[in-house]
């Protein structure tokens, strides 16, 4: 089988293409995510008997968001990985496991959008200050999660990449640490400020 070439002229006329060249570009979407997930309406069949049919949302339709983590697939599979396990719960009645996919994925969902947010956002240098608190950020999580390991957890890009862990496990471990450093950083200032009094 002969390889198909089309050249560009014959697709892209002149002035199409000295717009795209002119043109600023798109923009990735803020990270948001979707709580509704399906919709179930109801049918009269022929013989009168109630038939469920039912709408259901899956992949960037409920979670959009820039690709900065490299999750959009990894969570739509996630996705159809829940919505099949919820239709083998049921026997595939629409009714109840559309109800059950959603139940058991909204979570994840908010917790996903929350980690894109905070796990790899400055990777473009839309802010340089930004991505400068972020690298501090995420070096000193590194380091402290070498040193204590079982204290501290690594920065959420590197969790994100255990596909054991859920999103929410994932967010929880984030959230953990970031409260130990507020502490940490709370004593250290608490110590400094007396040892500077006392002096
Ligand atoms: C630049 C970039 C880099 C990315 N890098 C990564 C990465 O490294 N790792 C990762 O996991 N994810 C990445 N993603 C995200 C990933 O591509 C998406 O999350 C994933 O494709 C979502 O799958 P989906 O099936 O939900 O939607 P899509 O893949 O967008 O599929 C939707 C389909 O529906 C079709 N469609 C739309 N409207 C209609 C209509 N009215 N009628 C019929 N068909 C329609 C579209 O043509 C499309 O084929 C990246 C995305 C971008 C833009």
């Amino acid at each position: 089988m002969g390889a198909l070439r089309i050249t560009t002229r014959k697709i892209l006329s002149p002035e199409e293409a000295d717009r795209f060249a002119k043109s600023e570009g798109g923009y990735f979407p803020k990270p948001q995510y979707c709580s509704g997930l399906q919709f179930l309406l109801t049918s009269k069949s022929k013989n009168q008997d109630s038939l469920p049919i039912g709408v259901v949302l899956l992949g960037d339709t409920i979670h959009c968001f820039p690709p900065d983590i490299g999750q959009g697939v990894n969570a739509a599979l996630e996705d159809v990985c829940v919505l099949d396990e919820a239709l083998s719960q049921t026997n595939d009645d629409i009714s109840q496991a559309l109800p059950l996919y959603e139940s058991l994925r909204v979570a994840d969902t908010k917790a996903l959008i929350r980690l894109v947010q905070i796990a790899f956002p400055w990777q473009y240098g839309q802010d340089p200050f930004r991505t400068k608190i972020w690298r501090i950020n995420f070096f000193l999580r590194l380091v402290l999660s070498r040193l204590l390991p079982f204290l501290f957890s690594p920065q959420a890009f590197f969790l994100v990449q255990n596909y054991q862990l859920s999103y929410q496990e994932i967010l929880a471990k984030v959230d953990r640490t970031t409260q130990i450093i507020y502490v940490l950083g709370f004593i250290l200032l608490f110590g400094f400020l007396v040892v500077v009094a006392w002096q």
